[in-house]
């Protein structure tokens, strides 16, 4: 039988198994295996060409039991509405996993922003915001940048549906620019949060960081600043990909020359004897393996040949079911997703705070709160773990599934 990778099925079966062990009653189970509220836009949008073409955009909204629902906005010609509505659910349980008073969310858009100017990109984010514009709100549901987004589309954004509710509205939005309402820190906070749980990984396993090896697929925000942050504490990046191809050093790359090389061009002018097919980067025999792409990348076709002690998800959703279960039989340790990159939601949700006091923190305020938070909920998760002998993706999504559930009891809808 070939292996299920739809996300909306793969999550829904994360939940079963995490409740099977929880023991939790059905009714909550049958509650949280389907998002709230999934609505479907479509919208046209004025091409440099002078053409007009129509694009297509989802929001999900999981549960709001614990608080408005948040997660992030994808630009990605894959983009489809069972993704968007796992992405969303995989949001509820990351904010549990971390204690962030947040429901899950998340939304998206089909298209390739590669192939988009400036202006095209602009014109598709105020259009999708002004769509979407009569379920989201700083208390109600809040987006953030994902795949292909980042702090120039949380501007255009903010300020579009500011202008809608003609009120200057930057609790609506977090990964904005500094200068109208963003948080110091958010665009590492992926990373850096990813970066923490590793380190508190390779302690438990009694592994140093410095010298550790480290495969990284995926060179977008999330993988290329945990490329830096590893380098700074001693860890040798012998691999990288990104959408292009993949480059391998088995005496580490240079970040500083990659980084480059991605702005200027593409990562694979490293040189031709650097290039390895992107599939061999997730089987090479390093210490941390970091997924910092799409879904499904590791699944069962490759899930056996993986020589990594440790998987760190910076990714949503990388690993299939199926391969967890082998994984877990090699003794691979995954960081799962919904605590690996947490960071990023994390730091979010200090800009939010920040918005709502009108009183902005430091750097180093941002940072030590953050690294508080991930370090304390990874040894939350890995002790559940330890107590009910699981993996640490069910003791993540145990931890979360009880905090949901105990705010719905607390609301009166269970
Ligand atoms: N898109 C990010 C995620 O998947 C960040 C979400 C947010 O900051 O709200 O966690």
């Amino acid at each position: 039988m070939r292996e299920n990778i739809n996300p909306y099925e793969i999550v829904q079966r994360q939940i079963e198994s995490a409740a099977e062990k929880l023991g939790l009653e059905r009714h909550v189970v049958e509650i949280l295996k389907k998002p709230m509220r999934v609505i479907s836009v479509s919208f046209p949008v004025k091409m440099d060409d002078g053409s007009i073409q129509v694009f297509e955009g989802y929001r999900s909204q999981h549960n709001d039991a614990v608080g408005p629902t948040k997660g992030g906005i994808r630009f990605h010609p894959e983009v489809n509405i069972d993704e968007i509505k796992a992405l969303s659910m995989w949001m509820t349980f990351k904010c549990g996993v971390v204690g962030l008073p947040y429901g899950g969310g998340k939304g998206g858009v089909i298209c390739d922003p590669r192939k988009l100017s400036q202006g095209e990109l602009e014109r598709i984010s105020r259009a999708f915001i002004e769509a979407i514009s009569q379920v989201i709100g700083p208390e109600k549901d809040i987006p953030a940048p994902d795949v292909y987004t980042n702090s120039r589309v949380m501007g255009w954004m903010m300020d579009q549906f500011s202008r809608l509710n003609r009120s200057f509205s930057p609790g609506v939005i977090t990964g904005k620019p500094l200068i109208i309402g963003g948080s110091k820190g958010r665009n590492e906070a992926t990373a850096r949060g990813c970066v923490y749980t590793i380190v508190e990984a390779m302690k438990d396993l009694n592994k140093p960081i410095e010298g550790a090896t480290v495969a990284i697929q995926g060179f977008g925000n999330a993988g290329r600043i945990a490329a830096d942050l590893l380098t700074e504490l001693g860890c040798k990046i012998v691999a990288v990909s990104d959408s292009k191809g993949a480059i391998y050093d088995p005496h580490g790359l240079d970040i500083t020359v990659v980084k480059r090389l991605k702005d200027e061009s593409t990562i694979l002018e490293y040189g031709s004897s650097s290039q390895i097919d992107p599939s061999s980067l997730l089987e090479l025999n390093v210490d941390i393996l970091v997924p910092a792409a799409l879904e499904n990348v590791i699944t069962t076709a490759n899930a056996d040949r993986i020589q990594a002690c440790i998987i760190a998800e910076a990714a949503n959703g990388p690993t299939t079911p199926e391969a967890d279960q082998i994984l877990i039989e090699k003794g691979v340790l995954v960081i799962p997703d919904i605590l690996a990159n947490a960071g990023g939601v994390t730091v979010s949700y200090f800009e939010w705070v920040q918005n709502l006091m009108n009183y902005y923190w430091t750097e180093e305020e941002v940072n030590t709160k953050l690294s508080e938070i991930m370090i304390q909920s990874y040894h939350e998760v890995s002790k559940l773990a330890k107590e009910y002998q699981s993996d640490l993706r069910t003791a993540a999504y145990m931890i979360s599934l009880l905090r949901v559930k105990d705010a719905m009891n607390a609301r009166g809808w269970i």
